[in-house]
């Protein structure tokens, strides 16, 4: 039975205004993809006139959890929310997929386990070519086949093992802060995180690096909360003695998840608290670097550049002008605005994998409006965003360099 609260669903009154907004619909035309529909398969199975199918399971996993649709809402029903909830008892109904279940239960919450868990998919993603020779298999997933041309390749070393070299470059003064290194930059995208490290120590801050695990959203967003609530526990644990004045992440997605904490575990009365207070210190990169003051040196380039807003920044934690206003800065940019920045890049809640056509589809309107806007660099600040973004400008053939902000900003800062 649906546990999403029915004051919830009742808000949706039919109007549609949410039609235009939601980049699921546009692609598709189909209502039960619409928040709309989603909201009256809601309402169905609330009142037990329901059967589930392969459309409405389609309905119910294939939506983005852009918010798109709550922006655009009169009475702002939470509509992602409501599928989150309706995907949770989905899984209490048919049970969830053994692999994933594991994954969340158990690999993410603890980053050793998934370490040697992706040392061996190392050596599995060398074989990559034969999985596809094989693809004529009916049981592979062709959509998740085709998504792995656009995974990187796994590095030989972590941002964790890769971690000790800046230290050198740590100062006995400045601000104490934590870094929260999401699994992306940990364990696919290093080079990254090894940029936003050393842009928070060039800025004079003194920067810890605890051994958390993941955030929880992958979890949350595929409807496994328990698994979410156990990730969240666990770094509660790690953080609490920590004496720092701010947690920093550059993942949109998980400062926008860390800062969740509160509500997730709300029914919990000792951890609501400890969670309250570790959330109200959690800072996205682009609100740290804002309160900084970064040295830039002079240059000549003439680069346009622009900003596609990610789902998670954006409208879950309404951060909008810091990183366009941090890229301004940058001597030799150009910043132009792009149209419909905020429009989703369709790599939403791992839709790339689970649908790669209608993520294609998606993906493509934002490829035009890149196009319109005649920018040569296109800069996000979500791991998925880059990476499906990067996927996007190669797809299309485009002469357009796909940046992280905080690489940007790492090359052109200068020590304070
Ligand atoms: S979700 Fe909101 S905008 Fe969409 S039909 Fe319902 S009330 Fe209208
Ligand atoms: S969250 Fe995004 S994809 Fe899902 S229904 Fe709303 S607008 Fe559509």
């Amino acid at each position: 039975m649906i546990t999403a609260p029915k004051d919830e669903v009742v808000k949706c009154n039919r109007c549609g205004f949410c039609l235009a907004a939601c980049p699921v619909y546009q692609a598709t035309g189909v209502e039960t993809k619409a928040p709309r529909g989603r909201n009256s398969l809601a309402r169905a199975l609330l009142d037990k006139n329901f059967t589930w199918s392969p459309e409405t399971r389609d309905s119910l996993f294939q939506c983005l959890s852009c918010r798109a649709c709550v922006e655009a809402c009169f009475p702002a029903v939470e509509t992602d929310e409501i599928v989150i909830s309706m995907r949770s008892d989905y899984y209490r109904e048919f049970g969830e997929p053994w692999l994933q279940r594991y994954l969340f239960r158990r690999l993410l919450p603890d980053p050793r386990k998934l370490s040697a868990a992706l040392k061996k998919a190392f050596l599995l993603q060398s074989g990559a070519r034969l999985i596809r020779a094989l693809s004529f298999l009916p049981w592979l997933n062709r959509h998740l086949l085709r998504a792995m041309d656009f995974l990187p390749p796994l590095p030989d070393q972590t941002l964790r093992e890769r971690w000790p070299a800046l230290m050198g470059e740590q100062k006995d003064q400045g601000k104490k802060i934590a870094y929260f290194g999401g699994c992306a930059f940990n364990f696919a995208l290093p080079d990254i995180g090894l940029a936003t490290l050393s842009l928070l120590l060039k800025s004079g801050n003194q920067v810890f690096w605890p051994e958390h695990g993941c955030c929880g959203l992958p979890a949350y967003g595929h409807g496994d909360l328990e698994g979410a609530r156990i990730m969240a526990r666990k770094n509660l644990r790690v953080f609490q003695d920590l004496d720092i004045e701010a947690v920093v992440t550059e993942c949109a997605s998980c400062s926008s998840f860390l800062k969740k904490y509160p509500v997730l575990l709300a029914r919990e009365p000792g951890s609501a608290e400890q969670a309250q207070k570790f959330s109200s210190r959690v800072l996205d990169i682009s609100e740290f670097l804002a309160t900084q003051t970064l040295s830039f040196p002079q240059n000549h380039q003439t680069l346009k550049v622009t900003f596609h807003d990610p789902c998670h920044l954006n409208r879950f934690q309404q951060i909008k002008s810091q990183p366009r206003d941090l890229l301004k800065k940058v001597p030799g940019l150009q910043f132009v605005e792009m149209p419909e920045a905020d429009w989703c890049c369709g790599g939403g809640a791992g839709l790339n994998l689970a649908n790669y056509d209608l993520s294609m589809k998606i993906l493509q309107r934002k490829m035009d409006n890149l196009q319109r806007s005649k920018a040569q660099v296109l800069v996000t600040s979500c791991p998925g965003c880059y990476l499906q973004l990067r996927h996007g400008a190669n797809r299309n053939s485009m002469a357009v360099e796909v940046h992280y902000l905080t690489e940007v900003l790492a090359r052109v800062v200068k020590t304070s």
